[in-house]
This record gives C-alpha cells, sequence and structure tokens, in this order.
C-alpha cells in the first residue's frame, strides 16, 4: 500500500488528499480523512493516481461539506466569541434594544428575540461582508482594465467567491469574519478571473498585481476556513 499526498485547491481552499493504492481495492472510493485532515481516496493497484485526484474534484462540493459538519459548531447565541474582520467580538444578545445589530467596544450587539439571533446576525453581517467587498472588487477590475457584471453575497460552502463565464463574481459572506487582507486576496482572485478564466501563472501574476500577499490569503484560509464554516 502506498500513499500520495496532494491537495485539491478549490477557489481559495486547501483540501489535503492523500491517494493510497490499495491491492484489493475494486474501484475508487473517497472518504474524509478521519485520522488527519482532509480527505483520502483509496485507487486499485493498477489504476492511473490522475483518476483518484479527478474522483475527488468532481466530489469536491460533497467533500466540503462533509468536513464543515465535522467540527464543532459555534451557535450565535449571548456570550459566545466570533470573529469580525479578523478580530474578536463577544456576541450580547440585548431583547428590549432597538437595534437590530451594533458594535461597542469589542461586543456585537443583537436586539430582538433570541430565537432570531442567528438570522438577523448572519444578515447584519452579510450587509458588512457587501460594503467591504462591492467597492473593492469595482476598484480592483477597473484597475486592470474590466467590471464585474454583477456582485452576488451569498453562503457558499465549498468556495470563498466565484467567477462566472459572463463577469459575475460570488463571495462568501463568512470572508467578513476573516482578517481584511484575506479578503482583499479572495477579491482580487475572483476579479483576476475576469482577465485569465484558469489559474495559470498569467493568472497569479494578475493576483499579485491586485493584492498585497496572496500566498498568505491561501495559507491562512486553508489553516483557519473551515472553522468560519462552523460559525453561526
Ligand atoms: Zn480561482
Amino acid at each position: 500500500m502506498r500513499e500520495d499526498h496532494h491537495s485539491i485547491h478549490i477557489d481559495g481552499r486547501e483540501i489535503p488528499l492523500i491517494v493510497r493504492r490499495h491491492p484489493r481495492a475494486r474501484r475508487i472510493i473517497l472518504r474524509i480523512n478521519t485520522a488527519g485532515e482532509g480527505a483520502v481516496v483509496t485507487i486499485p493497484a493498477h489504476a492511473d493516481p490522475a483518476d483518484g485526484l479527478e474522483m475527488a474534484r468532481r466530489q469536491s462540493t460533497w467533500l466540503g461539506e462533509r468536513l464543515d459538519d465535522m467540527g464543532a459548531r459555534t451557535e450565535f447565541r449571548d456570550g459566545v466569541q466570533v470573529p469580525f474582520q479578523g478580530q474578536d467580538y463577544t456576541l450580547r444578545h440585548d431583547p428590549a434594544a432597538r437595534g437590530p445589530v451594533w458594535i461597542e467596544g469589542d461586543e456585537i450587539y443583537v436586539a430582538g428575540d433570541a430565537r432570531h439571533m442567528t438570522r438577523r446576525l448572519s444578515d447584519w453581517m452579510k450587509k458588512q461582508a457587501r460594503a467591504e467587498i462591492a467597492p473593492l472588487a469595482h476598484a480592483k477590475a477597473a484597475n486592470i482594465g474590466h467590471a464585474p457584471s454583477r456582485i452576488t453575497i451569498r453562503d457558499t460552502r465549498t468556495r470563498w467567491g466565484s467567477c462566472s463565464s459572463k463577469g459575475g463574481l460570488s463571495f462568501s459572506w463568512r470572508l467578513v469574519m476573516a482578517p481584511n487582507e484575506v479578503l482583499d486576496y479572495v477579491v482580487a482572485h475572483e476579479v483576476a478571473h475576469l482577465e485569465h478564466m484558469n489559474h495559470s501563472p498569467a493568472f497569479w501574476q494578475t493576483v499579485d498585481k491586485l493584492t498585497a500577499d496572496a500566498r498568505h490569503g491561501r495559507d491562512w484560509l486553508s489553516d483557519n476556513g473551515s472553522a468560519l464554516h462552523r460559525i453561526g
């Protein structure tokens, strides 16, 4: 039995992948790596490891969702710590306030019924994400002579951002919890796709032109990204 270590990259998020050759395996099997991080793909004795990688790429949505489900979740409720723009805040529930959500020092207050706290706070985070991301994406795109056709903020599970063939950019609102330079990298990454619909060296050159430290952004997301998906 031999193992090769790879990783699959889905827009800013890197998932470690072990390709394991097994003499008795009859077909390619993909599973979560319960002993470590990421996933394991088992391939039959004479199979091409590239087929294992290909299978993992095809199943990347499933893979990302399973990995997200594994860790403990931090719910949005009174007293918990929640990151916002890379800083930790304590959540405070204030049912009587007229709010709906505001920051005071290192606390984020959420008004109204406790049952609606999650929705209120994620709606607020989404709004903050749009306020950060939209001007940044327009400015970076203008920098390379492009303009996004639209900008969408959503709760994507496997991707931090994406760029459609029509020039529409979409981003995860969860980026607003990450440090600003990480959000900046993801915006630069998707904007660079307006110029290059691939991850060629020319693409990465454009990314480097649009953000200060792409490598740091990628590393940060691969270390901390899945934790952001377990909040709220
Ligand atoms: Zn990309």
